[in-house]
Parts: structure tokens; C-alpha cells; sequence
């Protein structure tokens, strides 16, 4: 399998986000349906449907919330916030609200970022009934005295959480989970770079066979995993490795957080790929908190599932905020991503096991060709290396990964030898 890296597919890749960019998407409703069935055009994906008030665990599916228009009129009837203008001008899941009222009543329900005057915040209201609108601080400033006319012309319903699964079946029914998150509105690096990820991954690894099977979510956070959980519970053991992606767009450097487990495969394939990468990169411990990892790595499944992202959330100042935004990502962080991806996704696929056929001191290369024939050079080159820990690690316990870190060479380069060993009737692929 060939990474993935051109800069075209960087670029499709924004060009996907550019087109999902202006849907107000929340953890239910039509922008996340709407969102799903442009991801429905990309690849096969199954849209599930979940009622409002399905108990899934100690959670209930909340009622479906939907948004026409909302607005904030001055006294000469101009509107003074305009939710057409941004979808963040609007806490999402504020209930409906039709009602005049004074500038100080007003701003008890208006947000800001008086740090950066000139964004607007992103701010939610799921699990609490109330209503609020958010602006940049520079027009919170110019609110004057007067009477307003306040309008939200939402919903707030009994309906359905909606959630999309994309199943690509490999040789085995172990699974490879990849979940991203697709409830965020006009946001882009957190959010929108998960899903093009996500997407375009899928559309690559659909192209091509498959050892595990894999699944791709794109689910409402929070109470998407738990739903999705909750509805899996007697599957998910098939689950053998799993990453979610998140903040895949910005120029930062990657960054891996760990699952709970944190010696999973999943961890150390991602730290190979960031090691040998010749690229800065940061890996942290699990922490209980941030997306869907806290979910799939609660105590009662504890999965081994990882975080992938370049800046992690809350660490940029765009986070959260209006100014993340299609400027915020870059086609070439995009691409460099999938490419990790790819290569990770490489990595498991053949991570594999084998046996040496001729364990008993070490076989004679130089007569199978395998092993320059001239003696007394004093430097071993990468391939004798391979050669070398692979005849002797290769007892059916250590895999080809296993190998490479104790040999400090690239999992490529190893798993290219262990072929050609393969191929020479000295290693045996383990069942
Ligand atoms: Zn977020």
C-alpha cells in the first residue's frame, strides 16, 4: 500500500471542508444530516437514525434541534447580530425565543472574547433549555441604549440523533475504528479536518484489500460515542485498534495522545510512524478528557483507541472560535496527515508474526545470496541489520514492529527483509 501524501489530495481535502464549512451542524438535526449525506457522496456510508429519548447508558438521546434564522433588531429594526451572516452568532441548541427587550436584559444572554475583539465565540446549550447569542467584542461595544427585538426561530422537538458508519470488510473480522466528530458548526480545524481525514482515507483504503476490517464514524461528540456505544456493546471486541482524528489542518506539529492502555499496538504504531517521520512531533498520556477517546476508552470497554492531531484542541486561539476558520488550515498540513495516516494504517495492516524454519544457529546467507561475500567489513548496512534481528527474533512472539524498535530501523525497511526472508523459505508468516 502506497501513502497517500500529493498536495492535490491536501487540496480536495479543503475543498471538501470549504463545502461543509457553511452548514450550522449540531448534535442533531438537519446541518448533521445534511453533512452526512455529502460524505454519502464520497463513500459508502450508512446513516443511522436514533429517537429522541433512547436511553443509551447513563445518557438519554436529547430531542432534535433545527434553525431557520435568528437575529438581534436595533429600534430602526437593522439587524444589529444576523445568524445568516454566521452560524456562531447563535448558541447552539438555544430554544426558541421571540421577545423585545432593554440593552442590560440583552446582554445577559449575548458571549464574547474580549481577549480577541474581533472573533465571535462558539458556545452550546445541549443539556440546559436556555438561549443566547455570541459576537465579536467590537459590536458587543456598539450596542446602544434602545430596545431590541430578539428572534431565535428554532426547534427543539422529539426527532432523531442521526449518525453515519462507512464498513470497509478486510480478510478479518478484527476491526480498525477511525471516529471523528461532525457536530460542530462553521468550524474548521476542529471539526471539519477530521472528517475530510476520515473521508479520504476511507476512499483510499476502499481502493484497496484489506487485512482488517475498518470502521469509520462520524458522530455527533459525546453523545454520539455513547449512543454508538451503547448500540455496539456486543461488538466492539472486535475492535483492535483505533484512532480518532481531530485538528488534522493546522500548520502545527503532530500530536498523539495515547489510549488509556498505553502500550496498545495502536500506540506504538503511531509513535513509529512519528519517530522515523524526521518531523518535530509531541506524544502525551491518556488524559480523561478531550473527544471520543474518553468514551471508547471508558473503564467498562477501555479500547485501545488514540487521539491523532497536529495543535490538540484548546491549545490554539482559534479554538473555538470564528477564527477557525478555511484560513486556519492548510492543504500541505492536510495531506502531510493523511500521509501519517496512511503509513500507520500500512504499519497494522502488516504488522505481522513470523517464525524462523531454521532456528538452530544462525542460517548460511552468503550461500543463498542473502549476505555480501566478502567478510571483514565492519559496518552492518540496514538489510544484514533487518536480517539479523528478524532470524532472531522471529520466535512467533515478536512482531515485525516489535523488531524494528529493537533493531531502531524503519517498520518498511524490516517488513521489505522479512519478504524477502519469506520468500527464501527462512521465516514463516505465524496463522
Ligand atoms: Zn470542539
Amino acid at each position: 500500500m502506497i501513502a497517500p501524501a500529493s498536495l492535490d489530495l491536501g487540496q480536495a481535502m479543503y475543498e471538501l471542508m470549504a463545502e461543509l464549512y457553511p452548514i450550522c451542524r449540531s448534535i442533531t438535526g438537519d446541518g448533521l444530516r445534511q453533512t452526512l449525506s455529502i460524505i454519502q457522496k464520497n463513500i459508502p456510508l450508512a446513516i443511522h437514525e436514533v429517537p429522541t429519548g433512547t436511553p443509551v447508558f447513563d445518557w438519554t438521546v436529547p430531542k432534535e434541534w433545527n434553525i431557520h434564522d435568528a437575529y438581534v433588531k436595533n429600534s430602526h429594526g437593522e439587524r444589529v447580530i444576523d445568524f445568516h451572516k454566521s452560524n456562531l452568532h447563535v448558541v447552539n441548541y438555544s430554544v426558541p425565543v421571540r421577545a423585545r427587550m432593554g440593552v442590560k436584559a440583552l446582554k445577559e444572554h449575548l458571549h464574547t472574547l474580549p481577549d480577541y475583539p474581533d472573533w465571535i465565540p462558539y458556545r452550546t446549550s445541549y443539556y440546559k433549555e436556555s438561549w443566547g447569542f455570541c459576537l465579536s467584542h467590537r459590536e458587543w461595544l456598539e450596542l446602544k441604549d434602545g430596545e431590541y427585538e430578539v428572534c431565535i426561530d428554532s426547534t427543539l422537538d422529539d426527532g432523531n440523533l442521526s449518525y453515519g458508519e462507512c464498513y470497509l470488510k478486510g480478510r478479518r473480522e478484527d476491526e480498525v475504528l477511525i471516529s471523528c466528530h461532525a457536530c460542530h458548526p462553521s468550524l474548521c480545524n476542529d471539526n471539519l479536518s477530521g472528517i475530510a481525514l476520515a473521508v479520504f482515507l476511507a476512499k483510499h483504503l476502499a481502493g484497496v484489500s484489506l487485512e482488517y476490517s475498518y470502521r469509520f464514524l462520524f458522530i455527533p461528540g459525546t453523545i454520539g460515542a455513547i449512543t454508538w456505544l451503547a448500540r455496539n456493546r456486543e461488538s466492539v471486541s472486535k475492535i483492535k485498534h483505533g484512532l480518532v482524528l481531530a485538528n488534522l489542518g493546522d500548520p502545527g506539529r503532530l500530536t498523539y495522545k495515547k489510549s488509556r492502555r498505553g502500550n496498545a499496538e495502536i500506540d506504538s504504531a503511531v509513535m513509529h510512524v512519528l519517530k522515523h517521520s524526521e518531523q518535530d512531533y509531541e506524544v502525551i498520556d491518556f488524559v480523561p478528557y478531550g473527544y471520543d477517546e474518553r468514551q471508547y476508552c471508558s473503564p467498562g470497554f477501555n479500547l485501545p483507541v488514540g487521539c491523532l492531531s497536529r495543535t490538540p484542541w484548546g491549545r490554539f486561539p482559534e479554538y473555538h472560535t470564528s477564527a477557525d476558520n478555511l484560513d486556519l488550515v492548510r492543504p500541505a498540513a492536510l495531506a502531510d496527515s493523511l500521509a501519517k495516516c496512511s503509513m500507520i494504517v500500512n504499519l497494522l495492516e502488516n504488522n505481522g508474526k513470523y517464525i524462523n524454519q531454521n532456528p538452530y544457529c544462525e542460517p548460511q546467507l552468503g550461500k543463498r545470496g542473502l549476505y555480501h561475500a566478502q567478510g571483514g567489513k565492519t559496518e552492518v548496512k540496514d538489510g544484514e541489520l533487518a536480517m539479523f534481528w528478524l532470524l532472531n527474533l522471529s520466535d512467533g512472539t515478536h512482531s515485525l514492529l516489535d523488531i524494528a524498535e529493537r533493531a531502531g530501523l524503519h517498520f518498511d525497511r524490516v517488513e521489505e527483509v522479512s519478504q524477502t526472508l519469506v520468500e527464501h523459505g527462512l521465516l514463516k508468516a505465524c496463522a
